[in-house]
């Protein structure tokens, strides 16, 4: 059995992994020169807390020792689901038993930045060379916004300012992380940031972007001007699906999935952020794209005796020096959830989110104390 997987990431290697413990013959594809990381960590590279080769999944060898045929620097253009098929930009042609699509998320760009982008003053943080053209930057600026006030704009913030700069971050929304976080739990949050010297600019949109001196100065909704000589994007990500052969929908808003990871068509699986789930929101999370790759590669393997993906709740960690973050599950009050509070100060807040005795969720802002304890007792909705 041959399977060939495109995308070598969190889903990808886990795919790998599975379909040759099933017995398959696995070509793993990657477009990136690098060989397989942790895209987590990224941040840390960009900002000095580590090097390149300390995020890699595995060294070279582990791929030939695992008989995995890891084929980096090449794009796969074309999936044909009749020949099961796969070409690549340069025109390698390949055919397979079954084909997994792990091609995961494409950072969002708005077309204010796209041109900015281009010169280097505006950056994503997405790919591991995102992360080292930001990290060549870093000694010679000083001045960084971040837009967007999520997990990764937060997390971007707190290592740029360890790494010395002046911090910024931009958010539209009225509070930070307001995904995953409470009123309350965000207000706490912005003020431990606050405390920290990183500057917040909420509830403002960015108007204009032009180019001053080395860097750029932003124009927000308020009239504010910031500058800054390099401005990460920090706004989320979209599926990456855009290869010719996958239906048109599947290629706009990700390929569709049951909880076997099978799409519509019997040769073709997906998993990770390249996979859409009926009925469940979408969440770029490394946790679940290795849950899913793992079923992915599974299931490939099989023809009957399907294993099924179990979703989890959306969870976000966040630790870097003294500060600590987690939110699991359900946060906000709303019908007959309500917010119980365990601790809360200028810089701690930590409460559960209750239905009746139901934990539904837990969100702990500067101290994980006791955080284990309550997950054992979350209830898991989705
Ligand atoms: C800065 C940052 C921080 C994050 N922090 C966290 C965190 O703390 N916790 C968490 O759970 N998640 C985090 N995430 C999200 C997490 O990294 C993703 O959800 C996860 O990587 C998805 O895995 P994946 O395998 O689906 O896709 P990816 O890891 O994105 O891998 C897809 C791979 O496929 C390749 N590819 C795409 N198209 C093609 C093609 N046509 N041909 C060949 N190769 C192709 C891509 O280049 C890429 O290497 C973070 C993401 C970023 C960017």
């Amino acid at each position: 059995m041959k399977i060939g997987i495109v995308g070598a990431g969190h889903a990808g290697i886990a795919a790998a992994q599975e379909a040759v413990k099933s017995g398959a013959e696995v070509t793993l594809f990657s477009e990136e020169g690098f060989l397989p990381y942790y895209r987590p960590r990224i941040t840390s590279v960009a900002f000095l807390q580590s090097g390149e080769n300390d995020i890699f999944m595995h060294p070279k060898g582990w791929y030939l020792d695992n008989k995995i045929t890891l084929v980096l620097g090449t794009k796969i253009v074309k999936v044909n689901t009749t020949e099961i098929s796969l070409t690549s930009e340069h025109g390698e042609y390949y055919r397979f038993d079954k084909i997994i699509i792990a091609t995961g998320a494409k950072p969002i760009v708005p077309p204010f930045a796209e041109a900015l982008v281009l010169q280097g003053k505006v950056s994503p943080l997405w790919t591991i060379q995102d992360a080292l053209t930001i990290r060549g930057k870093i000694s010679s600026i000083k001045n960084i916004v971040v837009v967007g006030g999520g997990a990764i704009g937060i997390e971007s913030a707190l290592r740029a300012l360890d790494a010395g700069l002046n911090v910024s971050i931009i958010e539209k929304a009225p509070s930070l992380m307001i995904r995953n976080l409470s009123p309350k739990a965000s207000y706490t949050l912005s003020n431990i940031l606050k405390t920290k010297g990183i500057k917040l600019i909420m509830n403002e949109a960015i108007e204009e972007v032009h180019e001053k001196n080395n860097g750029v100065e932003i124009e927000t909704s308020s009239g504010g001007k910031i500058y800054a000589e390099l401005v990460l994007l920090s706004i989320g990500g979209a599926p990456n699906t855009k290869i010719a052969g996958l239906p048109k929908l599947a290629m706009e808003r990700g390929l569709e999935v049951d909880f076997q990871t099978k799409t519509q068509s019997p040769n073709l699986f997906a998993a990770g952020d390249a996979a859409i789930f009926k009925n469940i929101q979408p969440y770029c999370s490394a946790l679940k794209a290795n849950g899913q790759g793992k079923v992915a590669g599974f299931n490939a393997v099989k023809n009957d005796n399907f294993v099924e993906y179990k979703p989890s709740a959306i969870a976000v960690e966040l630790k870097f020096k003294n500060f600590e973050l987690h939110s699991i599950g359900f946060t906000k009050e709303e019908n007959n959830k309500k917010e119980e509070v365990i601790e809360e100060s200028a810089a701690t807040y930590r409460s559960v989110t209750k239905r009746n005795d139901d934990i539904l969720g837990i969100q702990m802002v500067g101290s994980g104390k006791d955080f284990i304890t309550y997950k054992k007792q979350l209830k898991e909705e989705f």
